[in-house]
């Protein structure tokens, strides 16, 4: 039997779900999925000098806003938890026991004043001081002092660090299935700090021990991690694992124009959201892709794209289709470009696709909140009417608002451009013609319309042009004939009779 896919995504709560920390775990979730396998929530807050308190509840609501369901988490526990290291310090304690043990850790005494001060002096020389082989017997450890000594300082309760012990002249050739092999020398690694006084494990031995408890199959997160890469497979061969988790190292998302990383004051700076759902602190309130009125299906499908080519011409997923396409394969090695247009038209596309029901539905929320009376509407013709000219839900009671209230301001354009006698004879004549129709709907309309039109000679353009101002207050719309149809034929004639008034004046 093949082994079970299990991945996990594990954030820092150290602030909000950034959309860079989203797509990794839609990676995850997908890669997971695509095999049937577990997608694992584990939060890991062992820095308490960085710990945000709302942080993890932002990134459980934001993940399930975009529908990546946690298979184990803190919320929901599997065989293997707890789920957050803060309270997994047993298992800590106990796995550097052993590696204490084993002699591939040392305890370190080392203060910061003096440990600065050897840096300041490698500096002045043009060195940097590494804390390894090199010098690692001239400094203040368990590997340099004698065990009396040590367990004295030990008892004493003198602050201490375990560090690795880092393999001397050796090279470290470690597997990435996007980078293929990465080849580091020791030497240029320092003895990492694995575990502190206060029993608090860091990042790289909880990752490394988590990750080997947890029985994660696959290991997939941001290219930052990279460089970390040698030590955790340093930490699996000490620890005697045969076994190591596949890795894969995503690459970045870059920002929309010039170089580096996709930021958050590019967001703030082009105008476009960077975290899933709101996010509140004391600073404020910063709005997500939720509340700018991105559906989740798209913000998914725009960021799955990013970093992931599916092969061929389709563009448009649902989560569903994501799972059943998704392959490492189609991974980029190299960063890709945040486009926020690219993102809007995503949402514009998932948006076409969004029944009229629901659009209705939403529609009717909205302008509840606003207090606008939608009783006697057809608020799902209304939603399907003006659906292509959706950008983001949130633009769905300005472009719809027409149907409601009758239009206070015209187009200044448009009003210069039909203000003369002839096109106020137009209208005038097109009021007339209006109670002659029966019955008042869509294809009635454009008959009778389109006939009188023609047989008058008049431009279509024109007439419809002017037909429209009136009923909207601008150029542009949805389809005229069913937007008549809809107002009916009084609000149709109110209408045109206040245009009359206004080209008249
Ligand atoms: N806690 C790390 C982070 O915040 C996780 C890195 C990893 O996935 O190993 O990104």
């Amino acid at each position: 039997m093949s082994k079970k896919i299990r991945v996990r995504f594990a954030p820092s709560p150290t602030g909000p779900l950034h959309i860079g920390g989203l797509r990794t775990a839609l990676f995850n979730y997908l890669y997971a999925k695509s095999f049937g396998g577990d997608f694992i929530l584990r939060i890991e807050d062992t820095d308490k000098k960085r710990y945000v308190s709302k942080s993890e509840q932002h990134i459980l609501d934001s993940l399930k806003w975009c529908g990546l369901t946690i298979d184990e988490g803190p919320e929901n526990e599997g065989n293997y938890g707890p789920y957050r290291q803060s309270e997994r310090k047993e298992l800590y304690h106990l796995k550097i026991q052993e590696l204490l043990k084993s002699g591939h850790a040392y305890y370190a005494f080392d203060k910061k004043e003096d440990l600065d001060f050897h840096r300041k002096n490698h500096e002045q020389e043009g060195k940097t001081f590494i804390y390894n082989a090199h010098n690692r017997l001239k400094l203040k450890n368990s590997l340099s002092l004698d065990d009396k000594e040590v367990q004295q300082m030990l008892n004493e309760g003198q602050e201490f660090v375990v560090r690795f012990k880092t393999p001397e002249k050796t090279e470290i050739v470690c597997e990435d299935l996007l980078r293929g092999t990465v080849r580091v020398s020791a030497e240029t690694l320092d003895d990492k700090v694995l575990y502190k006084s206060d029993g608090m494990p860091t990042y790289h031995f909880a990752n490394v021990v988590d990750d080997n408890a947890m029985k994660i199959s696959h290991v997939i997160r941001g290219e930052e991690w990279l460089p970390s890469l040698p030590i955790h497979w340093l930490l699996y061969d000490a620890f005697g694992w045969k076994e190591r988790p596949e890795f894969i190292h995503l690459p970045l998302i870059l920002k929309p124009t010039g170089k580096g990383k996709l930021s958050k004051r590019d967001g703030e700076l082009i105008g476009f959201p960077v975290f899933p759902i709101k996010w509140s602190s004391d600073k404020g309130e910063v709005l997500g892709y939720r509340e700018a009125g991105y559906l989740p299906s798209a913000t998914i499908n725009f960021l799955s794209l990013l970093g992931w080519n599916p092969g061929g011409e389709k563009e448009i997923f649902s989560l569903s289709e994501l799972v059943s396409s998704f392959s490492v394969k189609g991974l980029n090695g190299s960063g890709s470009r945040f486009d926020p247009d690219k993102n809007l038209w995503f949402n514009h596309q998932h948006l076409q696709l969004t029944s009229d029901d629901v659009l209705a539905k939403c529609l009717e929320k909205e302008l509840v909140k606003k207090g606008i009376d939608s009783k006697e509407k057809n608020l799902t013709k209304i939603a399907a009417l003006v659906k292509p000219r959706l950008n983001l839900l949130s633009d769905l009671v300005n472009v719809s608002l027409f149907f409601f209230k009758d239009p206070e301001v015209y187009n200044e354009k448009a009003l210069r451009r039909f203000n003369n006698e002839e096109d106020l004879l137009l209208l005038s004549s097109l009021f007339v013609y209006f109670k002659t129709i029966d019955p008042f709907n869509a294809r009635e309309i454009k008959k009778s319309l389109e006939g009188y039109i023609s047989e008058n000679n008049w431009s279509f353009g024109k007439a419809l042009g002017l037909l429209r101002l009136a009923m909207v207050g601008e150029l542009s719309g949805p389809d005229l004939f069913s937007l008549l149809e809809e107002l009916g034929k009084e609000t149709s004639e109110k209408r045109a009779n206040s245009l009359i008034n206004i080209l008249k004046a």
